[in-house]
């Protein structure tokens, strides 16, 4: 260790903390493009989630009632479910945060996103468009 380093101060956050960055990954984007689209304004969608439902998928935010009957506090009842193929998301407080899957995301999930969604989420952050463009694309 440096010099220089001993007097560093180093502050972690959870990711996801600070809502939607470039350092998230292609799934977390496209659940945080689908909440802002489908949520409430004010809400936060783009960080927390929302509660909608469609024939497609379900969405659902992390639930602090700690209910004896609540699908998501007594059962394990997911974040994020595309109905077609059974894909599920489970996420601690909000999206990005100890996200865990139930199997490979599927194809077909990013169409679901269109370009606008991506805007719109885009323009939520301080992130560049292009910056999500180019995450869409895949690793560096
Ligand atoms: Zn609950």
């Amino acid at each position: 260790m440096s010099d220089k380093s001993e007097n560093r101060i180093e502050i972690h956050f959870p990711s996801g903390h600070l809502g939607a960055s470039t350092d998230d990954d292609a799934l977390n984007l496209i659940i945080r493009a689908l909440s802002l689209k489908h949520g409430q304004p004010g809400e936060w969608a783009d960080k927390y989630g929302t509660n909608y439902e469609d024939e497609i998928i379900a969405i659902h935010r992390y639930c602090w009632c700690e209910g004896d009957s609540c699908p998501w506090c007594a059962s394990d009842a997911p974040n994020f479910l595309h109905k077609p193929s059974g894909f599920t998301v489970r996420w601690y407080k909000y999206i990005g945060r100890e996200m865990n899957v139930n199997m490979q995301p599927p194809r077909g999930l990013v169409d679901l996103v269109t370009d606008a969604d991506i805007v719109a989420l885009s323009e939520k952050t301080e992130e560049t468009r292009s910056g999500f463009a180019e995450m869409l694309k895949g690793p560096k």
